[in-house]
């Protein structure tokens, strides 16, 4: 059986894909995930989340490579190996980013992704159960709603932030994008609401949809420079005439199947002893994250704690979510956070917080016992850029992520200044109530080269990685404004990783509008 289209990867980007390509009964469409069905519980429960990085088997658990400005470290980078992707392990945070981003995407790719265009997109998607003004969709499929509950140290947090002149901000994807705030999540009910129950889950019954789990591509085969199919590990899965491979893997993965397919850089290609079927120097390229850093405090036991003291609160916590779909266990972990300014000149945030009422030691797979906060702060915009190449000709082997972090001079000042404004927040009297004292970075910690070894010691990734596959109007660029693959036929593109740049803020719904986005162009390519 041959499909007319074959989705590799069922994350944020390709269940909305399945869903909109196999609206018409007569395409048959297969959607290829690597991942197990998303039926653990922890996914589903948002509390989950803090133990969701432990399990390998949902997660793809990379490592960077040694970084050289992170006193050679290599970063722990987890990636959703699941149906849904990374938005089945992800915080839930609901973010847009700022309209400035897509105006910059437009002055890069074209009208098709300038602001009013994706704007209405995001619209489209909403299905938001608190907020209905025009900033707002209330009828799309994706569930956005307010915590069901939210810990009281996030709104000391907020309060924090005010006293320490930043905006108390009800809405960050309203009429401004700066201050501080609880966030919205992506959510119903107090479950999760992934891009598979939003976008997979209703259409799971089309019988022209056809959905494989534990299947890894290996890569794209080709007839002559026309796609033909996929291999997988046993056998070939090929495309109907006409057809089109689309790879949704991610940022990490997307460059790397084009890479064993034969579209890289050629040198590269030849030395892990590939053909090279297109010489595309920028596959793999320009990838850019949002690094943070994190000041920890230990905290009074209105935090979310793990001690003795907490199993009453635990306990009352799980039949409140048994019972009602309500209580502590609908936590999203970051709760609050917000936008700012590093130096007052700028026109538009370039850091972001956010604020977990509760340890969080590596990424939540080394348990943190005691009651604490952890205020993470970002630089939004980094002009640093890594890239993703081979590390074997083996598909089955991880890439070599060079994620360059701090490379560019103007970065290092920008997530200092941020440190500097998170320490204060955490310093300000609406905390002192809950902070007992700071833990991380350390009362020793005072003078900004202290703050930079401290930086260089612990900065990790807010796990926010685009652009590998980048989408551009310029030859050079990986894939044209619709997600096609420059030098072949019938490949696309369309994840994180075809970003012509990184956005301000989380990228969940970023890319589930960018996925939108595309398809409507294959479903009229006049619209
Ligand atoms: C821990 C964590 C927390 C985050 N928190 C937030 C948040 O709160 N809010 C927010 O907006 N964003 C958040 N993000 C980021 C956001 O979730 C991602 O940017 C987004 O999900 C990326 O979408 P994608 O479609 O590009 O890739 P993914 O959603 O990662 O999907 C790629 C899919 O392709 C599959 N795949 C890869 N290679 C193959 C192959 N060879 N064969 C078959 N299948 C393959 C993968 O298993 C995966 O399911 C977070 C991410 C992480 C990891």
């Amino acid at each position: 059986m041959s499909f007319h289209i074959i989705i590799v990867g069922a994350g944020s980007a390709g269940c909305v894909l399945a869903n909109r390509l196999s609206a018409n009964p007569a395409t048959r469409v297969c959607l290829v995930e690597a991942g197990p069905p998303d039926r653990n519980p922890l996914i589903h429960m948002p509390l989950g989340l803090a133990l969701l990085a432990r399990n390998r088997a949902i997660n793809w658990g990379f490592a960077t490579e040694p970084d050289p400005a992170l006193n050679s470290r290599r970063l722990y980078w987890p990636r959703g190996r699941v149906l849904g992707g990374s938005s089945s392990i992800n915080a839930m945070i609901y973010m847009r980013g700022h309209p400035d981003d897509y105006r910059a995407w437009a002055a890069a790719v074209g009208p098709a992704w300038d602001w009013p265009r994706v704007r209405q997109i995001f619209l489209d998607h909403e299905g938001n159960t608190a907020l209905a003004d025009a900033h707002h969709g209330t009828s799309g499929p994706l569930a956005v709603s307010n915590l069901r509950q939210v810990n009281p140290l996030s709104r000391a947090f907020v309060q924090a932030g005010v006293e320490c002149q930043l905006h108390d901000n009800p809405d960050f994807n309203g009429a401004r994008q700066d201050g501080v705030g609880i966030y919205q999540v992506t959510q119903r009910d107090g479950r999760r609401f992934s891009s598979a129950r939003a976008f997979l889950d209703p259409v799971r019954a089309r019988p022209n949809l056809t959905i494989l789990t534990g299947v890894q591509v290996q890569r794209v085969l080709f007839s002559g420079h026309q796609a033909s199919g996929v291999r997988l590990g046993d056998r070939d899965l090929a495309l109907a005439p006409g057809g089109e491979v689309i790879l949704c893997g991610g940022a990490v993965n997307s460059p790397q199947m084009l890479l064993l397919s034969g579209i890289g850089p050629g040198a590269q290609l030849q030395a892990m002893g590939l053909p090279v079927l297109h010489d595309a120097p920028e596959v793999g390229r320009n990838l850019a994250d949002h690094l943070d850093i994190t000041v920890q405090a230990a905290a009074s036991r209105a935090a979310i704690g793990l001690a003795p003291s907490f199993v009453p609160r635990a306990l009352r916590a799980a039949i409140a979510y048994a019972r009602h779909g309500a209580g502590e266990l609908t936590s999203n972990v970051a709760e609050a956070g917000g936008f700012a300014l590093s130096d007052p000149t700028r026109d538009r945030p370039n850091l972001q917080f956010h604020f977990i009422p509760a340890y969080i030691h590596d990424h939540g797979r080394r348990t943190a016992w005691g009651y604490g906060l952890t205020l993470h702060v970002c630089d939004l915009l980094p002009k640093s850029r890594g890239t993703i190449s081979l590390a074997s000709p083996d598909p089955l082997a991880p890439p070599r992520i060079a994620a360059n972090y701090l490379s560019h001079p103007d970065d290092l000042p920008t997530l200092l200044a941020g440190f500097k404004l998170a320490r204060r927040i955490v310093r300000s009297p609406a905390l002192a109530p809950h902070v007992r004292r700071e833990t991380l970075p350390g009362p020793g910690v005072q003078s900004d080269a202290d703050l930079i070894a401290d930086i260089r010691a612990r900065a990790e990734t807010i796990y926010h990685p685009v652009g590998t596959c980048r989408m551009g109007l310029d030859d050079r660029s990986v894939v044209d404004p619709a997600g096609k693959v420059r030098g072949v036929n019938g490949l696309r593109v369309i994840d994180a990783s075809i970003m012509p740049q990184i956005i301000a803020g989380n990228t969940n719904a970023p890319v589930m509008m960018l996925a939108e986005n595309i398809a409507r162009m294959m479903l009229d390519p006049s619209a």
